[in-house]
């Protein structure tokens, strides 16, 4: 199977597009990271970006309808459209022979936490010489390794089709591809810094950086803070002086910031998606300010940002309780109170009158 042959497949199966890494460009990761210690043997990686389509940033935008981008614009991607590519491509590459890992998925069984230490009482390795399981890929970096685009100093994957609007599967197989070159323009990030200036949490540092050599090539981004993305990007403000607020579940300091409208943080979906935040910064500020300069392929007939940014009023703002639970979660609530009660009503009443209400 050729390269080319590859790639075709792996558009037909949803791709939008696709690049290949060859192993020795991972020369120097870190071992929690490497993927030659998932498959030794591995001669490529298969690497495939899938847009987030603009649309889904729509309903955050208007302040009307979070959860598409939640859903459709990266859950279901994960965890059903890029799952779904990846093993069709890996169907194919087992037939000739070639070992292949469909890799589609972010895994909640990674052996580091965020900030890339090791989490403690998690896991150990299985034998002296390797890493602590799970290994955790950096598919960003996975993407820049196989050509995709670089590294925008939001750390975001900005790509020349799409810009940081992208969701990153890949395939690590036994069959040797001829590597694409590293992407080396045009170059795509200007430092603009709309990202660090639109991120609500402010979350990338405007000066402190961190750099890295990637197969060669020198990169640099600015210094993520983790803990303050993780909050803000759920639309969370936390609260100071004591005061006592009832958005993030689990914590009592943190109320709705003026970018959410939601009382308490919504549920989950698709296991990961709960980005109230809409990528304010990262992605919707960042594509803004590429599709501005020109600079992007997937062009569109009307700008993206077409009113002033809405923002909600909370400062009447009261803690609320419940409001965070799915709609099944509340309908389970209010059944175990009916049953509740049903149960102390029993107490009062005869054995006929019972009777009467177990019938109903
Ligand atoms: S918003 Fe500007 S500085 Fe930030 S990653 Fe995008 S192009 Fe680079
Ligand atoms: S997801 Fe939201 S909070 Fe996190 S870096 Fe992007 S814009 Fe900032």
């Amino acid at each position: 199977m050729t390269k080319e042959q590859i790639k075709q497949l792996a558009r037909e199966y949803g791709a939008d597009i696709v690049g290949i890494a060859s192993m020795d460009r991972f020369e120097g990761s870190p071992v929690q990271m490497d993927p030659r210690f998932i498959m030794p043997e591995a001669k490529s990686m298969i690497v495939m970006g899938f847009r987030v389509m603009r649309g889904s940033l729509r309903g955050i935008e208007e302040g009307t309808f979070f959860s598409n981008y939640s859903a459709m614009g990266y859950g279901a991607l994960t965890y059903t459209f890029i799952p779904m590519t990846v093993m069709n491509l890996c169907r194919d590459i087992e037939d000739e022979g070639y070992e292949a890992i469909p890799i589609g998925h972010q895994s909640d069984w990674r052996g580091i936490d965020n900030k890339g230490n090791l989490r403690e009482h998690f896991s150990r390795p299985v034998e002296e010489g390797k890493p602590q399981p799970d290994i955790m890929l950096h598919l960003r970096i996975c993407a820049y390794l196989a050509g995709l685009g670089e590294i925008g100093y939001s750390k975001m994957l900005l790509t020349p089709e799409f810009g940081p609007r992208l969701r990153i599967g890949v395939v690590l197989t036994e069959l040797e591809l001829e590597p694409d070159p590293i992407y080396e323009g045009p170059q795509l990030c200007n430092r603009c810094m709309a990202c660090v200036n639109n991120c609500p949490g402010h979350a990338i540092h405007p000066t402190k950086t961190v750099k890295v050599t990637l197969a060669g090539h020198e990169v640099e981004w600015g210094e993520l803070d983790c803990d303050a993305c993780d909050v803000a990007f759920r639309g969370a403000e936390v609260l100071e002086n004591g005061e006592v607020g009832t958005y993030l579940p689990g914590r009592t300091d943190t109320k709705p910031a003026h970018y959410s409208p939601f009382y308490n943080k919504p549920a989950n979906l698709y296991n990961s998606g709960q980005a109230v935040c809409g990528a304010m910064g990262c992605t919707r500020a960042c594509m803004i300010a590429l599709e501005g300069r020109g600079v992007l392929k997937n062009k569109f007939k009307t700008p993206f940002r077409r009113k002033k940014l809405w923002s909600v009023d909370w400062s009447d703002y009261e803690p609320v309780e419940n409001a965070n639970m799915s709609l099944s979660e509340l309908g389970s609530e209010s059944s175990r109170k009916m049953s509740q009660a049903k149960e102390k009503l029993k107490e009062t009443l005869t054995l006929s009158e019972k009777h009467d209400l177990e019938a109903d």
